[in-house]
């Protein structure tokens, strides 16, 4: 492992949390200053140079345009800067999914950007930030990281931005990949890549928006009505993603008023509300100009919906292409 020298842009979550008690049940995330933390992680004598930044120190639920911008922009000097050989975000894992889906969507795939969070907060017995935080800087400095977009260290894992999701409330084994497993095996000391890089040389795929349009994820259920389409479509949703039964599927009298909300210029995704798989198209969608999420989980297809109306990218072919990438 080189000397590699890497930008950390700390926004908070679980990896920042402090409970006050080693044994205590609740915690407060984004506690600890960026500055502490790395202190704290020199004393593990990792061969890297870091310098951290605090972005924000918050739970991620409460994860905004605002701080996602500015994440990119730091991102993009970063990247554009020589000297700096990758960069980590540290992050809560409640949304980490979304954040590294939208970087991985709008920066360039040229160096090492890794996204990493603890499900225990620094000071629980058993706390899994520092061994996760050393892991990321081991992908982080590993010039093979780059041409792969944004990568999600979660325990020994390394998952690819598009396939990452959190798959358990609890435990430090609640990340899942979809459709691909771990893309990557890290420890502190090395990293075993199980494939090669997919994506070298890539541009950012879309420009990050000025303004994130309005776009609902709707869970079906049972007994499901047309109203909340309706209402969603009256607030002036651009676009609508349902988490739908099975492989995307809801009540007819849903189907029609979504097929109507198409006509009124609504982008209409199917994804599904079950823990994985792919949700295809079916030949009503062409009939009706639905788009089918595919491997994207309904918070992740709600973002690249968001990403490809603000890119002006609305043409039925093009949205699914979009959908269908890896
Ligand atoms: N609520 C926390 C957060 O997302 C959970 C975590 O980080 O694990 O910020």
């Amino acid at each position: 492992m080189h000397n590699a020298s890497l930008l950390v842009l700390a926004t908070g979550g679980t990896i920042a949390g402090q409970a006050g008690s080693a044994t205590r049940k609740d915690y407060r995330p984004g506690q600890i200053d960026i500055a502490d933390f790395l202190s704290t992680f020199a004393a593990l004598g990792m061969p890297a140079k870091l310098v951290g930044r605090q972005v924000a120190n918050i739970d991620s639920v409460n994860m905004d345009a605002g701080v996602w911008r500015e994440l990119h922009r730091s991102v993009v000097t970063a990247m554009d800067d020589p000297a700096c050989d990758g960069i980590i975000v540290t992050h809560g894992t409640d949304t980490a999914e979304e954040t590294a889906f939208l970087l991985d969507q709008t920066l360039p795939t040229s160096k090492p950007l890794v996204l990493v969070g603890a499900m225990r907060p620094a000071d629980a017995v058993g706390s899994d930030g520092l061994r996760n935080f050393a892991n990321a800087v081991r992908v982080a400095s590993d010039p093979e990281a780059a041409g792969r977009g944004v990568l999600v260290v979660m325990g020994d894992q390394v998952l690819a931005a598009r396939d990452a999701r959190k798959g358990r409330t609890r435990g430090t084994d609640a990340f899942r990949g979809f459709p691909r497993g771990p893309v990557a095996l890290a420890n502190p000391a090395s990293v075993d890549w199980l494939q090669p890089p997919w994506r070298v040389g890539e541009a950012a795929r879309c420009a990050f928006p000025e303004v994130f349009p309005r776009v609902e994820i709707l869970h079906v259920h049972a007994g499901m009505g047309a109203d909340i389409v309706e209402r969603a479509v009256k607030a002036g949703s651009q676009g609508i993603v349902i988490a739908g039964a099975g492989e995307g599927n809801a009540p007819d009298v849903v189907f029609a008023a979504l097929a109507e909300s198409v006509q009124s210029g609504v982008l209409v995704v199917r994804s599904s509300r079950t823990d994985e798989g792919l949700v295809d198209r079916w030949p009503e969608d062409d009939a009706k100009g639905f788009v089918a999420a595919r491997a994207l989980n309904p918070a992740k297809a709600r973002i690249l919906a968001q990403l490809l109306i603000a890119n002006g990218v609305t043409e039925l072919q093009a949205v699914q292409d979009a959908f269908n990438r890896r």
